[in-house]
């Protein structure tokens, strides 16, 4: 997915990736810093206080994935923006509640957020108080890298405040979409909350640079969240709605357990497949990868695929939906499922094809939305 963020680790389980405007932040808190200090900032006090706002937004993501957690949704990944998360979840296993719980699930979900973030803010008001230090706490202004303690208190204030903005996707937004599904579908909901957004994000950058230059910083942040938020929204329905017929690859090469690695080859060389369905007869006996028969050959020399191909592999009916497909792809750890019916193997399933597929769809739904408001 294209989705301007970088890869960092995981934590309890969960992809992190850290978004594009988390690197703008440091060049931005310099000048800040730089602005208000006459030329006195320094490179490691900003980047201190960069560290602040990822750990406060990411104690503030855990909260509510947590919270997901106790409702049955498992977090995948996570991109961390320098104001709120856009999590995807594994919504395989769960049972959807009622329309009408849905929406105050959905509620809860977005509240945890800010009130995490609260308890964190007097959590660290009362660790600051206590040192008898005088950090003037409530001395504008509240976000300086000079006074890092002081700028950990308004940090977790800010979070909490700023997440309540009605602007999808933070947690303001997300209650607005909520009540918004009581009427409408689900998409519907969606798009009236993101054109919402957008418009606050408007209002916010126009507003900073005429202003503090900060609310332009969290305009920009609004929206390319909405936009991540969106895309991962279109992604999910076309791993919900679309059928494994709908994308299959029904015109393929097969390879026969009896054909020795170099046949195998020469086969592999001739098609665009990068995984084969072994067949004998009419029956399905295993899968194996180009990549696979290559690695046998420099390893062991010619041999037969029936030896070195994976026997263990699932298939998936034409009617699966794609998200399932992707699933097992991913369990397994494996490149290709056979779509079988009536144990007669119709078509295959890639991950390259998958790939290319997913994001023709994505396109495709986009334009027929398009269509369908124009
Ligand atoms: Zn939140």
């Amino acid at each position: 997915m294209r989705s301007w963020s970088i890869p960092v680790g995981r934590l309890f389980g969960v992809d992190v990736r850290l978004h594009l405007t988390f690197f703008i932040l440091p060049t931005f808190v310099f000048w800040t810093d730089y602005s208000l200090h006459q030329g006195n900032a320094t490179g490691p006090r900003d980047l201190a206080m960069v560290g602040i706002i990822l750990v406060c937004v990411a104690l503030h993501e855990c909260a509510h994935m947590l919270a997901a957690r106790r409702f049955g949704l498992v977090p995948k990944a996570v991109i961390l923006l320098p104001l709120t998360g856009v999590a995807l979840y594994d919504e395989s296993h769960v049972v959807k509640p009622k329309a009408a719980q849905l929406w105050q699930r959905e509620v809860r979900l977005a509240l945890v957020g800010p009130l995490a973030s609260l308890a964190l803010a007097s959590l660290a008001v009362g660790v600051v108080t206590a040192s008898g230090r005088g950090y003037e706490l409530w001395k504008f202004p509240f976000l300086q890298a000079t006074n890092l303690p002081k700028s950990l208190v308004w940090a977790n204030l800010y979070l909490a405040v700023l997440n309540l903005m009605p602007a999808y996707p933070l947690d303001g937004g997300r209650i607005l979409r909520a009540f918004f599904s009581r009427t409408l579908d689900a998409a519907a909901a969606t798009r009236r909350a993101v054109s919402i957004s957008n418009a606050i994000a408007m209002v916010l950058m126009l507003a900073g640079l005429f202003s503090d230059n900060w609310l332009t910083m969290v305009g920009v942040i609004v929206f390319s969240a909405a936009q991540l938020e969106e895309r991962a929204l279109v992604f999910q329905s076309v791993l919900d709605n679309v059928r494994l017929e709908e994308v299959m690859l029904t015109d393929f090469a097969t390879l026969s357990p009896a054909d020795t690695l170099e046949d195998a080859l020469e086969k592999a060389v001739h098609s665009l497949q990068d995984d084969f369905p072994v067949v004998r007869g009419s029956d399905m006996v295993g899968v194996i990868s180009k990549q696979r028969i290559l690695d046998a050959l420099r390893a062991e020399g010619n041999g037969y695929v029936q030896a070195v191909m994976n026997k263990i592999f699932e298939v998936s009916l034409r009617q699966d939906s794609l998200g399932s497909a992707f699933r097992k792809l991913t369990a397994r750890n494996s490149s290709i499922i056979p779509v079988v019916e009536d144990q007669r193997l119709i078509g295959i399933v890639t991950l390259q094809n998958l790939m290319h597929s997913m994001s023709l769809l994505a396109e495709t739904r986009k334009l027929q939305r398009e269509e369908s408001e124009s």
